[in-house]
């Protein structure tokens, strides 16, 4: 009898340690996927996410000049501990974390400094040129990094505005389309881009939808057409550098058929209506002669500041802010 009895409670207390343990697994899930849905603010859960976040995922340069350059295509770190996205592309752009900081080299030898911030986490992990649901593929591990990598670019340009007046937006990255040239992303397809350069001024409807929109509408001596295809259009200006690039003078638009980057989640978001004292471009750099060694990185790097450097004169000598 004893014996029986001592056995049914062993049992019985297997059956509880087990369904506890259950209902631990699931409740352990359930606040997974709860924190996708509704991120919760509580202290224990943000700390639950700093647990995943290491500051060698995220560099970041505080500049002297209205310039802000991201990088977020150029990482290489890829931690175990974080499942890699299972959605979205994951496509690498090599060398584009390099080309950031040779860029700056190239400034400081003009005693000028941009801001930069450049993601060193693999683009596996998170995109940080998606929104945030898109870039974690609902992974809560990812969602502090990005929210970091953001708010750095905020404080970039905050900090840009307040000693400046105005930003200029660069998000940086890297293609590999047959056409070997910069496609300098305003967020404009090809058929807008040529119709506007076909145009004979400024045609506000196509205006209001560029990565430039906040420009021109405080500075009415400003032209679209002069800003993309002008003799002082950036990609004009990096093409008399030797780095031809679409949209300019000699290249106006992408003939049909030719794939073209128009600019993304991070060119649409920090060029938007609510960052009124911001304006800027998307630019796809391709790999051979502009990424590839170093030598060519130097290169590519000093005729990007002087092209930065005229482009900002031109811009301040219309300037109405
Ligand atoms: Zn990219």
């Amino acid at each position: 009898m004893r014996k029986d009895f001592i056995f049914q409670t062993l049992v019985r207390k297997s059956m509880i340690l087990c369904l506890l343990s259950i209902t631990a697994l699931f409740q352990v899930q359930c606040s997974g996927s709860k924190n996708i849905t509704e991120p919760s603010h509580k202290e224990s859960e943000l700390s639950k996410r700093q647990a995943f976040f290491d500051d060698d995922w995220l560099e970041t340069v505080t500049g002297n000049m209205p310039l802000i350059i991201s990088a977020p295509h150029g990482g290489t770190i890829s931690p175990d501990a974080i499942g890699d996205r299972d959605c979205g592309t994951k496509v690498m752009d090599n060398n584009t974390a390099e080309l950031a900081f040779e860029i700056e080299n190239a400034f400081g030898q003009l005693g000028k400094k941009p801001y930069l911030i450049v993601a060193r986490l693999a683009r596996t992990k998170v995109d940080f040129n998606r929104d945030l649901e898109q870039a974690t593929c609902g992974n809560p591990q990812m969602e502090y990094t990005w929210k970091q990598y953001h708010k750095y670019i905020e404080e970039a340009i905050d900090a840009a505005i307040k000693e400046f007046g105005y930003a200029m937006y660069i998000d940086l990255h890297g293609q590999s389309h047959p056409v070997k040239r910069l496609e300098l992303g305003y967020l404009l397809r090809a058929p807008a881009l040529q119709k506007n350069y076909e145009s004979t001024g400024n045609d506000s409807e196509i205006g209001t939808r560029t990565s430039v929109q906040n420009l021109l509408e405080n500075n009415p001596k400003l032209i679209l057409k002069d800003l993309l295809t002008g003799e002082n259009a950036f990609g004009t200006l990096m093409e008399k550098s030797g780095f031809p690039a679409v949209p300019s003078l000699d290249d106006p638009h992408p003939k049909e058929g030719e794939p073209y980057f128009t600019g993304g989640y991070n060119t649409r978001r920090y060029t938007a209506s609510d960052h009124p004292k911001v304006f800027g471009m998307q630019i796809e750099a391709n790999f051979q002669g502009v990424r590839d060694s170093q030598e060519n990185r130097i290169k590519f790097a000093n005729a990007f500041a002087r092209s930065v450097n005229d482009y900002l004169t031109f811009i301040e000598s219309n300037w109405e802010y």
